[in-house]
């Protein structure tokens, strides 16, 4: 099966087969959240997407070295090195130090991501704790000729590159259409070239997140940080680098010139990016005002919503389309999602429950095959849920004597279900584990246990009235040869 995996690089604008450098660890780097505020839906959405990319790889049994980044410092408000610290601008307004700001929003992003059951990466690096890695970088990129210094801070040489190496490779833009694109410089701009970047930034007076370099005080720009610890802990070819498709034409781009800079080879093999979360069809963001926050989110406190959505319920929701299309929210598509969610995980319960036959009417290893091919095809989740969804149809029609099974085809069914819905979708069941499912299934035994012994005494207009009145309450009890079993209606 890993053979048949095909991923689209953003590099090639085509669907590949995915070959890794090494067969025994595929390297994949994602940029990671910039800590001076809490994570909003839209940035869960591309680690989300890339947890399922995760996902699928150590299911199709690769290993995998994860490294998803945390932006702790050097990111200024403007994208081209202006304007203040984000960090130590939150720090002042909360009055917190700004190593404060980073732990409180690191530990909330943390919080998130588990909530929506994602897998921690194999290595979490900070910008902070790779200073002299970026530093190192930086001085490499200035012998290779390819970065001046002004007063202290050090801007790489995009002209210069491109003379060399295509700069505008990864969103297929020639130099002269990203410079129309880019504003004339202005007379207090120290830079040569108006695409030019910092490497290394000077640090003014005020500045607090400061360190010692060859160049003097200062703290390293936003793309380097990505470029040095990619190559510190994935080599300097890799095989995946994602993150959202905002991060293209400006990060991404930069990340390659600075790595291309230095060791002369391409430093990524496949670079996939995931397409936005969009309210009313803006993209969802902390400048736009609509980025509301996963706590919102759960407990339906937010002017935009109707009720609270529980973790995995905005987990299914955001898997019913694929990574790289739009994906707009709206309540009605998420109380879609909810009521599916409760059916594809209903129709697993049932799996424990139905009984095998001689005959399958439905053809199960076509079902499984689809799942794979579903997902092989540049991980297609909503083709996989949509074959899912006929699993459970298949389930369902089983338990209620419409449809037979085998028992080999009842075992390929439940490890195809648990494999993608639980390993790779990485949807988990959420009513199980409260305290109150946990007395409903108590006392729904203790009223299955009345019932046998009132039917034992062949008093059936009593035993029916007990069933009827668990149905208006939308409790199904159903009598089968094996015994009585109960499910709520969704
Ligand atoms: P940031 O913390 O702003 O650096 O963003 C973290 C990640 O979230 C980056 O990969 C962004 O591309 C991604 N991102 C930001 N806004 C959205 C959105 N509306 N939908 C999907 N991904 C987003
Ligand atoms: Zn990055």
């Amino acid at each position: 099966m890993q053979n048949h995996l095909q991923i689209y690089n953003t590099l090639s604008r085509t669907k590949e087969k995915f070959n890794p450098i090494n067969k025994g660890m595929v390297g994949m780097y994602v940029c990671g959240p910039t800590v001076y505020s809490d994570v909003h839906l839209g940035n869960c959405r591309t680690f989300i997407s890339f947890d399922l990319i995760y996902r699928y790889l150590l299911h199709l049994g690769f290993k995998v070295r994860y490294v998803r980044n945390i932006t702790d410092a050097g990111h200024l408000e403007g994208d081209r090195d202006e304007g203040d610290d984000k960090f130590a601008k939150k720090a002042k307004l909360e009055q917190l130090e700004p190593m404060e700001i980073v732990q409180k929003y690191t530990l909330g992003f943390h919080d998130v991501m588990r909530a929506f059951n994602t897998l921690p990466p194999s290595i979490e690096p900070t910008a902070t704790g790779h200073i002299c890695e970026q530093i190192e970088m930086t001085k490499q990129i200035i012998d290779k000729g390819y970065a001046y210094i002004v007063d202290g801070t050090i801007y790489f040489d995009v002209e210069k590159y491109n003379k060399e190496f295509p700069y505008g490779l990864l969103t297929n833009r020639k130099l002269e259409e990203l410079l129309e694109g880019t504003r004339e410089l202005g007379g207090q701009d120290e830079k040569k070239g108006r695409l030019d970047f910092a490497l290394w930034i000077k640090a003014k007076p005020e500045h607090i997140m400061r360190w010692q370099s060859p160049w003097g005080w200062g703290f390293p720009g936003w793309h380097i940080e990505c470029s040095a610890m990619s190559s510190k802990y994935l080599g300097d070819t890799f095989d995946i680098h994602g993150g959202g498709m905002d991060l293209q034409a400006t990060h991404h781009t930069n990340e390659i010139a600075q790595s291309q800079a230095c060791n002369h080879k391409a430093p990524v093999n496949y670079w996939m990016h995931t397409n936005m979360l969009t309210v009313n069809g803006v993209r969802m963001s902390k400048s736009a005002g609509n980025g509301f926050l996963p706590d919102e989110l759960f407990t339906g406190n937010h002017p935009l919503l109707e009720k609270g959505y529980s973790p995995m319920a905005v987990r299914f929701f955001m898997m019913q389309t694929h990574y790289r299309s739009t994906l707009d929210f709206s309540n009605e598509a998420l109380q879609a999602s909810e009521k599916g969610y409760a059916r594809l995980m209903n129709a697993i319960k049932l799996l424990d429950t139905i009984k095998p036959s001689s005959t399958s009417t439905s053809n199960i290893s076509e079902l499984k095959v689809k799942c794979y091919e579903a997902m092989n095809d540049d991980f297609n989740a909503p083709i996989l849920v949509a074959n899912l969804f006929e699993g459970a149809r298949i389930i369902n029609s089983v338990n209620d004597g419409k449809e037979t099974i085998t028992e080999s085809d009842l075992i390929t069914l439940k490890t195809t279900m648990h494999a993608f819905v639980y390993d790779v979708l990485g949807l988990k069941s959420e009513s199980s584990n409260t305290s109150k499912d946990k007395a409903l299934q108590g006392v729904m035994e203790i009223i299955l246990d009345i019932r046998k012994e009132i039917k034992a005494k062949k008093d059936f207009a009593a035993s029916d009235k007990l069933r009827d009145d668990l149905a208006k309450n939308k409790i199904t009890i159903k009598d089968t040869k094996e015994g009585t079993t109960w499910s709520i209606e969704d």
